[in-house]
C-alpha cells in the first residue's frame, strides 16, 4: 500500500522540498505508520520566509476588525470539522476519540474565536504633557515562528497563530515532526477563511527545521512549546538574532489535599491531572500532595477508581479513555521512571506495567501507575514524567506543604482542594506557578493567561495578556509648541 505523502504549507499551497528527504509517522495506539511527511529544506525554508514576509505586508495593513472576521471565519470552520480534525489528532497522538473529539479542536478554535474578537480591540494610550502629547502604537512584530510538541499538536497551532495574527503578525509554523498533520489542516482552513497566503506557512521536519527558524534573522520571536532543555536551547539560539521569546515548557506540578475536602471530588482531580491523555499533559498534578487524616481513604478510592473506571484500549471505541503513548521511545522513557520509584522504594499501588489492549497489541500503553508513600527525594517526584505515573506524598502541616510543593525548579501549575476559602487563598498566594486551580483542576480557556513561573517558561498564551507578547510598543511625540532650541 503506497502511503500519502504530504509536504511543507507555504504561500497558501503545499511545497516539495528539494532534497527528497522524508520521515513517516505512526499512530500510536497500533505502532504503524500512517503516512510520510517532506523534511522542510532550506529552500522551502527561504520561500517560507519570503512568502511570510510578503503576507506580513497584506495582512498587518488590514484593520483589526478585518483580520476578526477572518479568524472568526476559521474558527467556525474548526468546529464544522471538528471530527475530521479530531481524527486526525487521534491518529497521530494515540489520545481516545472521546478526548479528542470535545477537546482539541474545540480549545482551538475557541482560542481562534477568542483573538478574532480581540484583534479590534488593540490599541495604545495617549497623555497630556504640558501643550504637547504623546500617544502609543501597539505594532505587530512582523514574521513570528511557532514551535510546537505533540501533546495538543492542533491546539497548540492555534493558541500561538490566533494571537500573532490577530495582532497583524504573519507565523510560521513547526508543528513537532511526530504529529505534523493538524498545522496543515490549520493552514488549510485559514486561507479559506480568507487569510492571505503567507501569512501562516507551515514547515514540516525535526529539531533542524526549528533551528533554522530559530537562527532566521527575518523572524521576529520565537513561541515554543516543548521540553525546558529543549527550551533553553531555543532561547540561546535565539538570543544571537535577538528574538523575544515566549516559552511554554515543562512542569511538575503539585496538587495539595487538605483533609476538609470533598474526597470524591479530591480523586477525580488527582486521576485527571496524571491519566487524562495518558498524563501527556504539561500542566498535570504529578506530585499529589495528601494530608494525613485521609491519606488512607483518599488512596483506597483512588486505587478502586483507577482499576474500575480507567479503559484503555483502541481509541476510536467510543468507550476508551486512556489511550498510547506518543512512541516507543517514549513508552521506554516512561517505564524506566517506574522502575526507578520501585527500586527507590515508593509503594506501587496499581499499574506499573506495559499494556497490550486487544487490537492494539502493537502500541505504546503503559497502565495508569499511582505510587504511595512517595518521599521528596525520589527521581520520580523531582521529573517530568511525561506520562501516567501518580506520586502520593502524605503531608501533616499547610507550612511543610507549601514548601514542600515549591521545592522544585519547575513552576507551571498548581491545584488545591480545600473547603476553607481563606486558606485556599493563602496557599495559592504562596505557591511559585503561573496556573493555579482551587477546587478544580486543568481547566485552561482562551480568556485566561497561561504560562511558568522559574523552568517552566517564559511570557503568557491566551488571554489578554498575550497580544503583548506578539506587538511592540512605539511611542510618538507630537510637539504642538514651540521647539525650543539652544542653537
Ligand atoms: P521537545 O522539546 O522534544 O520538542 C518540542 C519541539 O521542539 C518539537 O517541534 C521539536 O522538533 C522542536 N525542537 C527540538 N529541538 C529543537 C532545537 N534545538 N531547536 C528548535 N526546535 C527544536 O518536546 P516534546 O517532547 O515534543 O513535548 C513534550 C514537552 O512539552 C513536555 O516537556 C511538556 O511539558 C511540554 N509542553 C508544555 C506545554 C506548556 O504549555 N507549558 C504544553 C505542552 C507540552
Amino acid at each position: 500500500m503506497t502511503l500519502p505523502i504530504y509536504q511543507s504549507f507555504i504561500n497558501g499551497q503545499p511545497l516539495a522540498n528539494q532534497n527528497g528527504e522524508r520521515f513517516d509517522v505512526v499512530n500510536p495506539a497500533t505502532g504503524q505508520v500512517i503516512y510520510q511527511v517532506e523534511q522542510a529544506d532550506e529552500s522551502v525554508m527561504q520561500a517560507a520566509v519570503a512568502s511570510a514576509q510578503q503576507g506580513f505586508k497584506t495582512w498587518s495593513a488590514m484593520t483589526g476588525l478585518e483580520r476578526g472576521r477572518i479568524l472568526n471565519r476559521a474558527a467556525a470552520m474548526l468546529r464544522e470539522q471538528n471530527d475530521a480534525l479530531a481524527e486526525i489528532e487521534m491518529r497521530d497522538t494515540g489520545k481516545p476519540w472521546q478526548e479528542a473529539s470535545v477537546v482539541d479542536v474545540v480549545t482551538g478554535a475557541d482560542s481562534v474565536e477568542y483573538f478574532g474578537g480581540q484583534a479590534s480591540s488593540i490599541v495604545g494610550e495617549s497623555q497630556q504633557i504640558g501643550p504637547d502629547f504623546f500617544y502609543t502604537r501597539r505594532e505587530p512584530l512582523g514574521v513570528c515562528a511557532g514551535i510546537g510538541a505533540w501533546n495538543y499538536p492542533l491546539q497548540i497551532a492555534c493558541w500561538k497563530s490566533a494571537p500573532a495574527l490577530a495582532c497583524g503578525n504573519s507565523m510560521i509554523f513547526k508543528p513537532s515532526e511526530e504529529t505534523p498533520l493538524g498545522a496543515i489542516k490549520l493552514a488549510e482552513i485559514y486561507h479559506a477563511a480568507g487569510v492571505p497566503a503567507g501569512v501562516f506557512n507551515v514547515v514540516q521536519g525535526d529539531y533542524r527545521v526549528g533551528q533554522m527558524l530559530t537562527s532566521d534573522p527575518a523572524i521576529a520571536k520565537v513561541s515554543f512549546t516543548g521540553e525546558a532543555k529543549t527550551g533553553r536551547t531555543v532561547m540561546a539560539d535565539a538570543s544571537r538574532t535577538l528574538k523575544s521569546v515566549t516559552m511554554e515548557l515543562g512542569g511538575k506540578s503539585p496538587l495539595i489535599i487538605f483533609d476538609d475536602t470533598n474526597l470524591e471530588q479530591a480523586v477525580s482531580a488527582a486521576m485527571l491531572g496524571n491519566f487524562y491523555t495518558q498524563g501527556e499533559i504539561c500542566t498535570n498534578g504529578t506530585r499529589v500532595f495528601v494530608q494525613r487524616k485521609i491519606y488512607d481513604a483518599f488512596l483506597a478510592q483512588l486505587v478502586k477508581r483507577t482499576e474500575n473506571n480507567i479503559i484503555a484500549g483502541a481509541p476510536e471505541n467510543p468507550n476508551t479513555n486512556f489511550g498510547a503513548l506518543i512512541s516507543a521511545g517514549h513508552r521506554d522513557l516512561v517505564m524506566k521512571y517506574i522502575d526507578s520509584a520501585k527500586a527507590e522504594g515508593a509503594r506501587l499501588l496499581v499499574g506499573g506495567s506495559k499494556l497490550q489492549p486487544a487490537g492494539c497489541e502493537n502500541g505504546y500503553f503503559v497502565a495508569p501507575t499511582v505510587f504511595a508513600d512517595c518521599t521528596d527525594d525520589m527521581t520520580i517526584v523531582r521529573e517530568e514524567i511525561f506520562g501516567p505515573v501518580m506520586a502520593v506524598l502524605p503531608f501533616d502541616t499547610e507550612e511543610e506543604v507549601v514548601q514542600r510543593a515549591n521545592n522544585t525548579e519547575y513552576g507551571l501549575a498548581a491545584g488545591i482542594f480545600t473547603a476553607d476559602i481563606t486558606r485556599a487563598h493563602r496557599v495559592i498566594h504562596q505557591l511559585e506557578a503561573g496556573i493555579c486551580w482551587i477546587n478544580s483542576f486543568g481547566a485552561s480557556p482562551a480568556e485566561m493567561p497561561v504560562g511558568g513561573y522559574k523552568l517552566s517558561g517564559l511570557g503568557r498564551e491566551n488571554g489578554r495578556e498575550a497580544l503583548a507578547h506578539y506587538t511592540q510598543t512605539k511611542s510618538v511625540y507630537v510637539g504642538l509648541a514651540p521647539l525650543e532650541a539652544p542653537f
